[in-house]
């Protein structure tokens, strides 16, 4: 029996970074089921313009492509402009782009560790501060979330850039959702262990690494990026109406020390 997906976004306008593929193709594809108009932000327009022919019809009207890379001011400011015009506001907003890059620390160059920060924490810093000043100007009591990582708080050792960014999403959470809880405006994060998604595939068609992959997470399988786009529409939904600040682990037991899962010697 195929259960008819509920719609506890109709109505709602959503904007999405990063929604062409992996994660992000998951989140857009998921409010659109739900009956949210989706604004997929990505840096080739073509890519969105294919994918959005795939995103449920919804009869608010058609979800948009904005175009833009999330590190560029001018960019940003753009995409959300066009955004919070054609959909005649945002309610709800995706932080979903992300890249890493890998290097040892002693050779890392500071082009690839600034360019990592530029997406992972001015690309969010940007979306959200368009977003903030419309939201504040208007009254509208809207909703964030920020795809951070298990990196967060595991160390990631040779990418330096990616650990650093995924540890400050934290804090930026926490710190918007304090500064504007008062105005209704919710911001909480998602933080995905190892998902089958484009940014791994260094391991997911190799059988080998994929085996490795599976035997270090606890629930011995990576996750799938309908596992993590359920939850972020969770946060972005009403039933999470007293819940900011938040990151929510969504790993498959990766943060829960893995190596303690046996008894090492006593
Ligand atoms: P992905 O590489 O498949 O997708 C990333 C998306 O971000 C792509 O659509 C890409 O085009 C877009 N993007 C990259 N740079 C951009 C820029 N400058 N401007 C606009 N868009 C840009 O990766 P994913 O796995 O889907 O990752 C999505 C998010 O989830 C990232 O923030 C990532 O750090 C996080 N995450 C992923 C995993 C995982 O295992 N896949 C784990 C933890 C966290």
């Amino acid at each position: 029996m195929t259960s008819t997906p509920s719609q506890r976004f109709a109505g709602k306008r959503v904007f999405v970074s990063g929604g062409s593929q992996g994660i992000g193709e998951a989140i857009s594809l998921a409010f659109a089921r739900e009956g949210a108009r989706v604004a997929i932000n990505g840096r080739k327009k073509e890519k969105l313009d294919a994918l959005l022919p795939r995103l449920a019809k919804v009869a608010a009207g058609p979800h948009i492509a904005c175009a833009g890379d999330v590190s560029d001011e001018t960019a940003v400011t753009e995409a959300i402009d066009k955004a919070f015009q054609d959909l005649g506001g945002l309610d709800i907003l995706v932080c979903n782009a992300g890249i890493q890059i890998k290097s040892p620390s002693e050779a890392i160059s500071l082009a690839d560790f600034e360019k990592v920060l530029s997406v992972n924490v001015t690309g969010v810093m940007l979306c959200v501060r368009e977003v903030l000043k419309h939201w504040v100007r208007n009254g509208t009591k809207g909703n964030i979330v920020v795809d951070s990582s298990v990196h967060q708080i595991i160390p990631k050792p040779a990418f330096l850039g990616y650990s650093a960014s995924k540890g400050a999403i934290g804090n930026m959470v926490r710190t918007w959702a304090l500064e504007y809880a008062s105005r209704g405006i919710r911001v909480n994060a998602v933080a995905p262990g190892a998902i089958v998604t484009p940014i791994n595939d260094s391991w997911i068609h190799d059988p080998e690494k994929y085996k490795a992959v599976s035997e270090h997470i606890p629930m011995r399988r990576p996750g799938q990026p309908d596992e993590i786009a359920e939850p972020t529409l969770f946060l972005a939904s009403d039933q999470a109406s007293y819940i900011t600040g938040q990151t929510l682990f969504i790993d498959g037991g990766m943060t829960l020390y893995a190596d303690f899962e046996k008894n090492w010697a006593s």
